[in-house]
């Protein structure tokens, strides 16, 4: 059995936060892991901008809410469910990725959650796990999937490392510099035809 284990951000879906930066003119919150490979470091410097600025977890759902999936995505996620178990394995939040499963059609997602305060302020963030992407694609060899998995960028590499195959999705040129052992693919079309090739089964 195989399970095919995909990012969310830059794969099925926009940059979050480069969105709500555009939308709320901040340019600092444009930052993602791309720019700042320490998560924690990342994360810590964005809710000390929205505690800064007085913006809470409504002003960030209303600009999610506007968002969609990439163009192609739903048919590309289509396209696995059919041949594969699919999970998502992302660094976002459940808060920050409910709007994008209800139009994906709740797809199985592992991620982070969010800590509210009574004023509807981001008051922290709970990791699940360390290096959790890696860690889930461990879990699942412990149950015996073989695993395919894809992502853009550095937080998805020691998840790409630990599968049985790696396929880079659309990544920035110092990710495909840094990972020269993964396959780039940059159209739905080309990840479909990974998939295929990594895939032990005739697809
Ligand atoms: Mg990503």
């Amino acid at each position: 059995m195989e399970i095919a284990c995909l990012d969310l951000e830059g794969v099925l879906i926009p940059e979050v936060w480069i969105n709500f930066a555009e939308r709320t003119g901040i340019d600092a919150l444009k930052a993602t892991t791309r720019d700042i490979p320490d998560y924690d470091e990342l994360m810590t410097m964005r809710l000390e901008i929205l505690r800064e600025n007085k913006l809470g977890i409504k002003d960030i759902q209303d600009v999610i809410d506007g968002m969609d999936p990439l163009p192609g995505a739903a048919e590309a996620l289509d396209w696995l469910r059919e041949r594969f178990q699919v999970v998502i394995l992302s660094d976002t939040f459940y808060e920050f990725a409910e709007p994008f499963m209800r139009k994906l059609g709740w797809p199985t997602i592992l991620c982070h959650k969010l800590e509210i305060d009574a004023d509807g302020m981001i008051a922290n963030y709970l990791i699940r796990q360390p290096d959790p992407k890696r860690t889930s694609v461990k879990a699942f060899h412990s149950l015996k999937y073989r695993c395919i998995a894809t992502g853009d960028s550095y937080n998805d590499t020691t998840m790409l490392s630990e599968a049985d195959a790696g396929i880079l999705f659309r990544p920035p040129q110092n990710v495909i510099d840094e990972f020269p052992q993964f396959p780039v693919a940059r159209e739905y079309s080309e990840l479909q035809a990974e998939f295929a090739k990594a895939s032990l089964r005739d697809l």
